[in-house]
């Protein structure tokens, strides 16, 4: 093969979201990003922390852009990064570069390196155009329906349609709401039941309308500051569950693998 053909089959371009990013020796830097094709990457930034680098600017965090990346033992090399979004505002508002920062940490938390989901790519990409783009009033619900809808894609969606005990349809009444059991249930399954709390109809009618509409139509809710702050706290309890067994399974893998591991290499 000429060096040249060598190098090119060492290289792969790829648009990519930078999610976190640390520092690493004296001018380098460790980025998480998410791309559409490869998923989660950690790759390394090589001299971003210098000012006159010229990739610095175009591996921000929550910028969009196409990267040209060098495969490598450990961590892929940047070599190229052309900006196409910046999301300026998420970097100028305190208030949105919070919002940001909800997004993307929930993102990374969902998911494992190397598993590609464009459809979770175009979610991320989509809520952080609306995040810098939207009102300030709207940043809450764009937040809450991006919390529904990772979940969906995640393979957490809290059940809200049928009774999570009897299956039977749910009525428009006060339900119960179980962050165990995965979603709602009957009031006769609901009552008395250990972790299960009322769930009014008004926030039962707001979370299924925002599981199931399209961003258009939710951006248009109107839901009261207090309805909206018990939808945040049933769904981050919801989302913190989630995310400890997730990261329970992911400690109790790692111990499994390494077990196999050292068996393999006593063998
Ligand atoms: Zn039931």
């Amino acid at each position: 093969m000429s060096d040249q053909a060598e190098r090119r089959q060492r290289l792969y371009r790829s648009e990519a979201i930078v999610l976190k990013r640390r520092d690493y020796g004296e001018a380098d830097r460790l980025l998480t990003v998410f791309t559409p094709t490869h998923g989660k990457l950690v790759l390394l930034g090589k001299g971003v922390r210098k000012t006159q680098s010229r990739k610095a600017g175009h591996v921000e965090l929550f910028t969009l852009s196409t990267l040209l990346i060098a495969k490598a033992r450990t961590w892929d090399l940047v070599t190229q990064a052309e900006m196409i979004e910046p999301y300026l505002p998420l970097r100028e508002s305190l208030l949105r570069t919070s919002y940001a920062y909800y997004v993307t940490e929930l993102l990374d938390g969902f998911t494992q390196e190397q598993d590609a989901h464009p459809a979770m790519w175009r979610l991320l990409r989509e809520t952080l155009a609306r995040l810098a783009a939207c009102k300030e009033e709207t940043l809450a619900l764009a937040a809450r329906f991006y919390d529904l809808h990772l979940l969906a894609l995640a393979g957490y969606q809290p059940q809200l349609f049928t009774c999570v005990a009897c299956q039977a349809a749910l009525e428009p009444v006060t339900n119960y709401f179980s962050i165990v059991d995965g979603g709602v249930l009957c009031p006769k399954h609901g009552e008395g039941r250990i972790g299960a709390e009322t769930l009014p109809l008004p926030l039962f009618k707001a979370l299924r309308f925002i599981q199931t509409r399209e961003w258009e139509q939710v951006a248009q809710l109107n839901l009261s500051a207090g309805l909206h702050a018990e939808l945040e706290r049933l769904l981050h309890g919801y989302i913190v569950y989630q995310l400890e067994r997730n990261v329970r399974s992911a400690a109790f893998l790692r111990t499994i693998r390494e077990q196999v591991q050292s068996v393999t290499r006593d063998a």
